[in-house]
């Protein structure tokens, strides 16, 4: 059996560069710090505090360099913040700290949201702030004038504003950047994804079926003669034929599916959960919808037909590209055939044209 590869999240890719940037830079920071912290801590005789420090210092380096070329940027995200943050709450707690420790709390909603977004961002915070809360109650629970309504409701305000803003910063972020996202994978003129999505989704779908055993098609169409409705009726006329032609597609297709434009008047529609066979009887009854459903337009109809070919995630191919290469082979053999037409196996069967 092929290697399992497994599936990359695009917006989880798209965060990666900046998400290793931040933390390239808050690892700097903890080396810098962490030198001039345990230096002073050892000239003031803290000693445990100090031993932690350095030990901070060091495996900033050597996440430093494991993350250069690593693919689980994530999980060192994750070994790298639950001990800095731990660390941290150590030092508060530290009985030679000074309260000034404290001020380092405001870091952590901040470092959460930016390394590892709204979700666990906002869990990590939460945790890491109610645990430095405890210990600040604790450490100054005799000292009457910390104690007092004014100085806790400052502190208790400025920590929630900075988780707040954090967390509203993160949850915006990723909306627009999912927003983009699907822009970029939208074909403008037909609103059904473009190549770009069709690849991303692919992956996906193939993962899923290697995991599960189902089958998965494509299916590639082609409308026929599509140059002599823009010669005959105008180049605005063949996009509203091309807008409606995608409208039978969502129509004949289940939410499971998707149906992309290729390029031009070519689209290509991922079928998963779908044997060859099985995509066939789609192919076919989208062939009828558009055969049998014309477009009207300022009393002139406009009759379309499509061909096409179908391609099977296994014996045609592995990859995208190699199964969208077969089903095109079948296409042009349709075309060759007449037109109106699906061929879903080289050797094999025409459906012959029946509308
Ligand atoms: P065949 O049956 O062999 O596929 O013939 P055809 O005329 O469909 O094929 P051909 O590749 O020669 O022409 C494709 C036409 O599709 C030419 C081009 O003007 C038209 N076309 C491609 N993209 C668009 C588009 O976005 N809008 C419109 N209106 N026409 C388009
Ligand atoms: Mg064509
Ligand atoms: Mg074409």
């Amino acid at each position: 059996m092929p290697r399992m590869e497994s599936y990359k999240d695009p917006l989880k890719e798209l965060a990666r560069p900046y998400r290793k940037a931040v933390l390239k830079a808050l690892l700097v920071i903890c080396v810098i710090g962490a030198t001039l912290f345990s230096s002073m801590n050892l000239l003031k005789g803290s000693y445990p505090l100090a031993f932690v420090e350095i030990a901070m210092g060091v495996y900033s380096i050597i996440v430093y360099r494991a993350i250069r070329h690593t693919r689980h940027l994530e999980r060192w995200i994750i070994a790298y913040l639950i001990p800095f943050f731990t660390a941290m709450v150590f030092a508060m707690a530290a009985p030679r700290a000074t309260s000034a420790v404290h001020a380092w709390v405001l870091l952590i909603p901040i470092i959460s949201h930016l390394l590892m977004g709204r979700r666990l961002g906002l869990a990590i915070s939460v945790i890491y702030m109610g645990i430095a809360a405890v210990i600040f109650l604790l450490r100054h629970q005799h000292q009457p004038d910390m104690m007092q309504a004014l100085p806790i409701t400052n502190i208790a305000v400025i920590s929630l504003c900075i988780l707040v803003f954090s967390h509203v910063y993160e949850v915006t972020r990723e909306t627009s950047e999912r927003e983009l996202m699907k822009i970029a994978q939208t074909d403008p003129l037909t609103g059904l994804a473009n190549r770009a999505r069709l690849s991303d989704i692919f992956e996906r779908e193939k993962h899923r079926s290697r995991r599960y055993g189902s089958p998965m098609s494509v299916l590639v169409l082609d409308l026929d003669h599509f140059k002599d409705v823009n010669d005959d009726h105008g180049h605005e006329t063949g996009d509203l034929a091309l807008q409606h032609v995608a409208r039978i597609f969502r129509n004949c297709l289940r939410a499971t599916d998707l149906a992309a434009r290729l390029g031009g008047e070519e689209f290509g529609i991922l079928l998963s959960n779908t044997n060859s066979a099985q995509a066939l009887e789609v192919a076919e009854k989208i062939r009828i919808a558009v055969a049998s459903e014309p477009l009207t337009i300022n009393a002139n109809v406009i009759r379309l037909t499509l061909s096409g070919g179908i391609a099977e995630l296994g014996p045609d191919g592995d990859t995208l590209r190699e199964l969208v290469r077969a089903a095109d082979t079948r296409l042009y053999a349709a075309k060759d055939a007449g037109r109106n037409q699906i061929i879903h196996a080289i050797a094999e069967s025409v459906v012959p044209a029946q509308t």
